[in-house]
């Protein structure tokens, strides 16, 4: 029987069905409790640099609560520095950012030549005389669709999350990104600019975002559902803690999707978070570029670009897995578009004189323009007007009607020429961790031999060290380069002992980079796969005809070698042909160590100075023969059989030029009734549908009683 206190409260829900519920004690969450295949009670949670995706494995949709927190500033300890942003718009950019927009400008000159769009001469000029009259014109703020009211005064220490941050005003209060703006595989906000001091500050911002977020999502189920349907998907005790909004996330599992190349450290510490701190009873992983196959099902070998809020990732799927050597992260997304986007109209006379997108109303103007306005349809791109209402707090309402031309496909084509993005970041060349954070937060090492164990992408090396096989001209040093790549072992790098750069290498290179190092790596002949299926997702995407671009922008780019439909085999009798070198090179050192007792493997390194260690001599011994001569010697012969190799294969080459002998370029939008930015976060609910998760489950016993050991059991990928 109810007692009265739950029964006032799970009354108003149905009037006429009698619950039983037995006593609160017997409501654990031991693991055989837990019913791992029921989707019902399995919330997706997608962490984004922008926004948090969040809903019930069940639901069409998740709620997109941003990724925001806001605290009134009289909160803050006197030593809390606010982290000064400078205005990037204002400020009158260096030469050579003119020089960059310039290069942007001819590429986009070349495009329209291409397709034959004419440009009339004085398109500028009637823009930025239109834009120096136009005034914004005092408007009733009557449009719902928009309209913010700001919060300017805090009210009794509350702390607002999500939508209701975004409406609070830069003057009172502090705005805090808890979720991944920084690095690659980060989970966390640990960027330098970020107003947190601890870690448990960061911590405890994400857990509030994930309870506020289930909360509503509960009370969104509630609304929605006739609500005797709620009783068939739960039980009489999940109900219950439903209504008295006591522990309620007991009675759920969550899948958390993360980042391909993802920092264990992160993970490891949002999964106890959600086990321990938000009292998931139990939790999986899924990696996003996989989550996106899911959710666009698509089955076969897949390149996943997602282009986000701050980042893009790259990485090719294989086989239901994701491939290490594929995956990267480039530091360049939607978000400077807008900056780039908003620098270019005020360079256009646009009247916004006091604009800073480092203030919410700022970056709210500036996001509503860009989404309205900029596009890669080059029959799109004329002198236009555009009506923009333009909302500051404390200040009228204005409707502003203004004039663009080339600035809105400029804009987005930086993503092909990202090097003008760094101009208007607030840190220019590397992404800024805050020191602290990365203390308390350190990289992941491998408990024996203390070296860094998170993945590591030849892609990712490939573009820090900006070696690309797109920007080589010549066949022979392209190929050597592929060969380096794949035979040489690499040496593991230790991120803390760097700087790290930022990673602004083109979207077009950084594609080719990846499928090419991905179907290396599995199988070349899958290079044809991954070019057909170049799947496009998250909110960027979204920019109208940006399918297209990236279909021409990788046909321009890719070598020709590598389109070949015929360069698989080439590349497969290649290696085969320098296995045989080996193989005789390796013989012929056996020989030589056989016919001459007292040259040991061991003591031929004992005559080479420069070798140290004597750890490596019985492998080497067995593939290589020892002396640094015979190294040289086998390279020689390989140098000069892949020369004549590639030499007869581009003779007989030549004569192809049609398109059927390239491997076809074919870029895969997500479906067009889906929301590209929703893609992943569709793809773990459909995981939390099959029978495999019961697999995936970590709950807090296994947590209790293997640690992070567990995942090496409980994953799709290689932990
Ligand atoms: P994240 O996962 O990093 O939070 P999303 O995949 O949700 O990012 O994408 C957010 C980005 O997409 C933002 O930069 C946003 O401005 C951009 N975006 C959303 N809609 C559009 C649109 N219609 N046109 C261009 N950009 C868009």
């Amino acid at each position: 029987t109810i007692q009265p206190s739950v029964a006032s409260k799970i009354a108003p829900l149905e009037d006429n069905i009698t619950i039983n519920i037995t006593s609160a004690s017997e409501f654990t969450s031991k693991n055989d409790d837990i019913d791992f295949s029921d989707a019902a009670s399995t919330i997706v949670i997608q962490p984004g640099s922008e926004s948090i995706k969040i809903g019930f494995a069940l639901d069409d949709k998740p709620l997109i609560i941003p990724n925001c927190i806001a605290i009134a500033t009289s909160r803050f300890n006197e030593n809390h520095q606010r982290s000064n942003q400078i205005n990037k718009l204002q400020i009158q950019q260096p030469t050579d950012f003119d020089t960059l927009k310039e290069n942007l400008q001819e590429t986009f000159k070349q495009r329209m030549r291409y397709y034959k769009r004419r440009i009339q001469s004085n398109s500028y000029e009637q823009v930025s005389g239109f834009n120096s009259v136009t005034r914004g014109e005092p408007v009733p703020d009557l449009n719902e669709n928009g309209k913010t009211s700001w919060i300017e005064t805090p009210k009794d220490d509350t702390i607002y999350i999500g939508e209701d941050a975004l409406r609070c005003t830069d003057t009172n209060f502090i705005h805090r990104k808890p979720f991944c703006c920084s690095g690659g595989g980060a989970i966390f906000n640990i960027s330098d600019d970020n107003n947190y001091s601890s870690i448990e500050e960061v911590y405890g911002d994400a857990v509030r975002i994930i309870k506020y977020a289930t909360k509503r999502l509960i009370k969104r189920r509630q609304d929605r559902r006739k609500k005797s349907e709620l009783y068939e998907l739960y039980t009489s005790e999940q109900i219950r803690a439903l209504m008295e909004d006591v522990d309620e996330h007991s009675i759920f599992k969550s899948i958390l999707i993360i980042p391909d190349t993802f920092e264990k450290t992160h993970v490891e510490n949002m999964i106890r978070l959600l086990l321990t701190e938000l009292n998931f009873n139990a939790v999986a992983l899924m990696q996003e570029s996989l989550a996106a196959c899911y959710g666009t099902g698509t089955g076969v070998s897949t390149c996943v670009v997602n282009v986000g809020a701050n980042k893009t990732n790259i990485a090719c799927v294989d086989d239901g897995s994701v491939v290490e050597n594929s995956c990267v992260t480039l530091d360049y997304g939607g978000d400077d578009i807008t900056r780039l986007f908003a620098k270019l109209l005020l360079m256009s006379n646009f009247p916004y004189e006091s604009w800073d997108v480092n203030n919410v109303s700022g970056w709210k103007n500036a996001e509503m323009l860009k989404k309205q306005c900029i596009t890669f349809q080059d029959v799109d791109v004329t002198t236009q007007s555009f009506n923009f209402i333009k909302r500051v707090p404390g200040e009228r309402t204005e409707k502003i009607e203004f004039k663009t031309f080339d600035e809105v496909m400029l804009a987005p084509l930086a993503l092909f020429e990202p090097k003008i993005f760094t101009y208007l970041k607030q840190n220019s060349d590397s992404v800024a961790i805050n020191k602290n954070l990365r203390k308390q937060l350190p990289i992941s090492r491998d408990p024996f031999t203390n070296i860094p164990n998170d993945w590591e992408s030849l892609t990712q090396d490939n573009c820090r060290e900006n070696k690309l096989y797109s920007d080589f001209q010549d066949n022979f040093a392209l190929i050597n380069n592929i060969l380096d790549n794949i035979l040489e072992n690499r040496e593991v790098e230790d991120p803390s002992n760097n700087d790290q750069k930022l990673n602004l290498i083109p979207l077009d290179k950084a594609i080719i980079q990846s499928i090419t190092n991905a179907a290396l790596d599995v199988d070349v002949t899958k290079l044809s796969s991954f070019y057909s299926n170049i799947l496009v997702i998250g909110g960027t995407s979204k920019i109208p005809a940006f399918d297209f671009m990236l279909t021409d922008r990788i046909n321009i780019w890719r070598p020709r070698l590598l389109s070949l439909n015929s360069f698989a085999n080439f590349y497969k009798s290649l290696l085969e042909k320098i296995k045989e070198l080996e193989t005789n090179a390796k013989n012929n050192a056996n020989v030589i160590t056989s016919n001459n007792d007292a040259v040991t493997p061991n003591n031929t390194k004992n005559d080479d100075e420069d070798e140290d260690d004597d750890e490596e001599g019985d492998a080497q011994a067995e593939i290589v023969p020892k002396d640094k001569l015979g190294e040289d010697n086998l390279r020689g012969q390989i140098d000069s059989m892949v020369k004549q190799e590639l030499e007869k294969y581009m003779k007989e080459t030549e004569a192809h030029t049609s398109s059927e002998h390239y491997l076809p370029v074919s870029v895969v939008p997500a479906p067009h009734d889906r929301d590209p930015s929703l893609m992943l976060w569709k793809g773990a609910t459909v995981l939390a549908q099959l029978k495999l998760i019961e697999e995936l489950y970590i709950t807090e016993t296994d947590w209790d009683v293997h640690g992070s050991r567990i995942l090496q059991h409980k994953c799709l990928f290689a932990y």
